[in-house]
């Protein structure tokens, strides 16, 4: 009984109470988000040589109605354990599409891509793929504009059911990236075995690149893997010309970061592309 008892006590802590009732306003405000589209996309460009700029990552925020605009980092975690993520993660797809289909209209800004972030719950569902060409069909973009981001999160999952997923949607165009590459679980095999197109560099190996040796030759492995299975590579959290130049010299063609521009909302993305 004294046992119960100490744990009914902790159950009450003050400090701890307030931890569950602050996740309980998180996630009935991220509820009440959902259903009120209080969610925003911003576009990070993505450039190749001579800063010329091929396509955009969309990242989510959430302008609160008090707290202004949230990062990921403050809610895609609630939204994970909570299952929001799925009805998030289709109006981010959703909006994308949109997106891809009013610039295809636009001479200058038809040839971008837009590179979605795709969770493992929303590839998990069985009917991922029919979502994924739904949405395509109902906002006329352009599939080949169109490219998924997946972490290797999802590798604990049947691989034959991953690649049939993937092979389904590649058929019709769409890209596939693998983001945070190096910071989780994908053996060679898988790599060697998956229908990618690209290799995402982590930020966490770019940051430290020019200091730490170690980082310096992560990056050059994934270069040189990358290349001896046909895929591109792009680097993320490139802040500075002598990163993006290391990069270039271990075989890096494209990247995307705040040296190049800092995720942007849409008005302010087009007025990059029209200046730049
Ligand atoms: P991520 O997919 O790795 O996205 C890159 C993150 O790096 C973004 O953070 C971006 O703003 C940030 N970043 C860009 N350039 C630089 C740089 O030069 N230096 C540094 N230090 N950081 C840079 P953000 O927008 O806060 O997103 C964080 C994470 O949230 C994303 O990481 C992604 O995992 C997740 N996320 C964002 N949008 C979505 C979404 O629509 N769906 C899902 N499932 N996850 C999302
Ligand atoms: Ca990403
Ligand atoms: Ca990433
Ligand atoms: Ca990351």
């Amino acid at each position: 009984a004294k046992e119960t008892g100490r744990n009914a006590m902790r159950f009450f802590d003050p400090a701890m109470q307030t931890v569950v009732v602050e996740r309980a306003i998180l996630e009935a405000g991220l509820r009440k988000a959902i259903e009120g589209s209080q969610f925003l996309l911003h576009y990070q460009p993505q450039v190749v040589e001579n800063d010329r700029i091929t396509g955009v990552e969309a990242l989510v925020r959430w302008q609160h109605p008090q707290r202004g605009i949230v990062l990921p980092a403050d809610f895609i975690p609630m939204a994970e354990e909570t299952g929001l993520i799925l009805p998030l993660g289709n109006w981010v797809l959703e909006t994308a599409c949109a997106q891809l289909a009013q610039w295809a209209i636009r001479p200058e800004l038809a040839h971008l891509t837009i590179a979605v972030n795709i969770s493992a719950q929303q590839f998990r569902k069985p009917d991922f793929v029919e979502k994924v060409l739904a949405v395509i069909h109902r906002t006329g973009a352009n599939p080949n504009r169109l490219k998924l981001e997946l972490t290797e999160s999802l590798l604990v999952d049947n691989v034959q059911d991953i690649i049939q997923k993937m092979a389904e949607l590649k058929i019709k165009g769409i890209f596939f990236s693998l983001d945070d590459f190096g910071t989780g679980y994908s053996s060679l095999s898988y790599l060697k075995r998956l229908p990618l197109d690209q290799l995402k560099i982590d930020h966490t190996f770019v940051r430290d690149i020019l200091y730490d040796s170690n980082d310096a030759a992560i990056a050059g492995t994934i270069l040189a893997l990358a290349k001896s299975l046909g895929l591109e590579v792009i680097a993320e959290g490139v802040e500075t010309a002598a990163q993006r130049d290391f990069l270039a010299s271990v075989g890096c063609h494209a990247y995307q970061g705040y040296y190049f521009c800092q995720p942007l909302p849409i008005e302010g993305f087009e007025k990059f592309m029209m200046t730049a």
